[in-house]
């Protein structure tokens, strides 16, 4: 029966091929080693989780299952004080196959250089600075996350927080 799982045996003879240059007799290997299409294709795309040693789900070195478990386990050291948002920002992070499917909270005071723009739909829009960057991937070494640099935003500030409906977070997960 074909494997859903990548066995350490098969870890250890994959872990160090360069995927963007597979020899021809790596491929073939690769064929035979992983029968199963969907993690071949992840393996080859993505390459492998060290934390895991499957295949990550997508770029960059992103690993759905380890990084889900590292997020949930921070779920208590945050909240937006709405727990709509905090479910919403929550299952964005559970369910991220890449870097660019989840959402974050960030804290007021990691923006800087906060300047207003325009008004739009529901309040105001400013551009500031986060300081931090988003979220990149997992770095092993430090075991911390790994951001982008920092980066300029753009900030919408609500006029009423009971403007926070299901309509307005359709809009967050759109863009
Ligand atoms: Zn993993």
């Amino acid at each position: 029966m074909e494997q859903s799982y990548i066995s350490d045996d098969v870890f250890e003879q994959i872990k160090d091929f360069d995927l963007k240059y597979l020899t021809e007799e790596q491929k073939l290997l690769i064929d035979k080693l992983i029968p199963n299409e969907e993690l071949k294709q992840r393996y080859k795309n993505y390459g492998l989780c060290k934390g895991c040693k499957q295949p990550n789900t997508g770029y960059v070195n992103w690993c759905q299952s380890c990084n889900s478990k590292r997020f949930q386990q921070n779920f208590k050291n945050w909240t937006s004080g709405n727990s709509d948002v905090d479910k919403l920002i929550q299952e964005s992070q559970l369910n991220a196959k890449s870097e660019d499917e989840k959402l974050e909270w960030i804290e007021y005071d990691r923006f800087e250089n906060i300047e207003y723009i325009t008004k739009g739909g529901f309040g105001k829009v400013y551009k500031a600075i986060w300081k931090d960057g988003r979220i990149k991937s997992w770095n092993y070494e430090t075991n911390q996350w790994k951001r982008y640099e920092s980066e300029l935003i753009a900030l919408k500030s609500l006029n009423n927080s009971k403007d926070i409906t299901s309509e307005f977070l359709n809009e967050v997960i759109l863009q």
